[in-house]
């Protein structure tokens, strides 16, 4: 106050002031702008995760949306999936493998000291207890941040950065911790979303495709056979006096034979084959790309799978099994817009030629028109 009191008639004095002053209000306009960045930055992110609805993204906004945005050396993810559900959810979808991502049945497995960690831990990058969490990382400071649900931990996710001051115990930890409460939501949303597609999708004794399903991505396989000039088959198939399993060794016999059944015919197919349980003991199989006689040389290579050998029913019996199979196919050449008609005919001409391998015996693989 005397200081201003003394300078108050110095015009040297007051234009020192007068720069102090602006250099101070320019460094809180830096600073203001600064956070607006920072501000800007941090609701991207976040609207980056909440708009992630299935799990690859989610993941792929967790870790290498985070990476980018943070400008960290490293970012990963260690997700606790005991049951190994997330796991065949993301196979099931056909995603790509996340490196990045482990999926452990339990931390303590991994790395002990996770397993209490209910706040962000910030320090130095020691090997020793870290490296299983980076693999081959140069770091030399991280972060762990917990995601938690409840009182349960789900998982870790772990920055990690080649500057030993960008994360220390002197940091403030509130933020972080907001991060990993809502990356967990974001995880379990999308989990529960792909659990409900799977749900609805799916058969429950044998792990196929449902028949809805089926329908539904047949009108995808003819669209896209008919974009590349292709041809798209059907096997439809059914087990042969399979009533006879159920009657004479019960219902439970009967739910193994079917398992074992499927799981031959899986041996057989592609992956770009769709194999659905289109009811009953009755099987369908879309093949993209393939012709009526490559359709029917794999129904006889899987009617050679099937009853090569007994299908063990019970601990005690087994018994010998038999497809019929019906095949039908679309031409390349056929351009009709109607793609629920071409599928519902696909189906019914496979269905056609199934009955028509039924009565002339069984055991057997017969074509459309055939
Ligand atoms: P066909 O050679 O003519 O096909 O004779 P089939 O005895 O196999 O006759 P059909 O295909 O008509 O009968 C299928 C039987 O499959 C009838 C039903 O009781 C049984 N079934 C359907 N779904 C299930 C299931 O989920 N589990 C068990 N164990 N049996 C089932
Ligand atoms: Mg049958």
């Amino acid at each position: 106050m005397q200081e201003n009191t003394q300078h108050a008639f110095d015009p040297d004095a007051l234009a020192r002031d007068n720069q102090k002053l602006r250099a101070r209000l320019r460094m809180l306009t830096g600073e203001a702008a600064h956070n607006a960045v920072l501000l800007k930055r941090t609701q991207d992110r976040e609207l980056s995760l909440l708009g992630a609805d299935t799990l690859p993204q989610i993941l792929r906004a967790l870790v290498e949306g985070l990476k980018e945005s943070y400008g960290l050396e490293a970012v990963t993810l260690v997700l606790l999936d005991p049951q190994h559900e997330v796991r065949h959810l993301l196979a099931s979808d056909g995603a790509e493998a996340f490196t990045h991502v482990q999926f452990v049945d339990s931390l303590a497995g991994l790395a002990p000291q996770l397993t209490g960690l209910h706040r962000p831990w910030l320090g130095p990058y020691e090997p020793a207890d870290h490296q299983s969490l980076f693999a081959g990382d140069r770091l030399r400071s991280i972060a762990l941040i917990p995601l938690p649900r409840g009182d349960r931990l789900t998982g870790v996710l772990c920055f990690g950065c080649s500057d030993p001051a960008r994360f220390t115990r002197y940091h403030a930890t509130d933020f972080l911790s907001h991060l990993g409460a809502l990356a967990a939501i974001c995880l379990e949303n999308a989990t529960n979303r792909a659990r409900l597609i799977r749900a609805g999708i799916t058969d429950f004794l044998t792990g196929w495709h449902n028949r809805r399903y089926l329908q539904q991505r047949l009108k995808e396989e003819i669209s896209r056979a008919q974009r590349r000039q292709a041809s798209v088959a059907c096997l439809m198939l059914d087990i042969d006096h399979f009533k006879d399993v159920n009657d004479g060794f019960g219902h439970l016999a009967g739910d193994n034979a079917l398992k074992e059944v499927t799981h031959r015919v899986e041996t057989q197919i592609r992956s770009m084959d769709t194999a659905a349980r289109f009811g009953g003991d009755e099987l369908a199989i879309v093949l993209p790309e393939t012709s009526a006689a490559d359709a029917a040389r794999l129904g006889e290579r899987i009617r050679q799978a099937v009853a090569a050998r007994p299908v063990r029913l019970t601990v005690q019996a087994e018994r010998s099994l038999t497809l019929s199979i019906g095949v039908s196919a679309i031409a390349p050449a056929r351009q009709e817009s109607d793609l629920k008609a071409l599928a519902d005919h696909l189906l019914a001409d496979a269905d056609a030629a199934l009955y028509r391998a039924k009565t002339l015996g069984r055991n057997r693989v017969h074509c459309t028109g055939g």
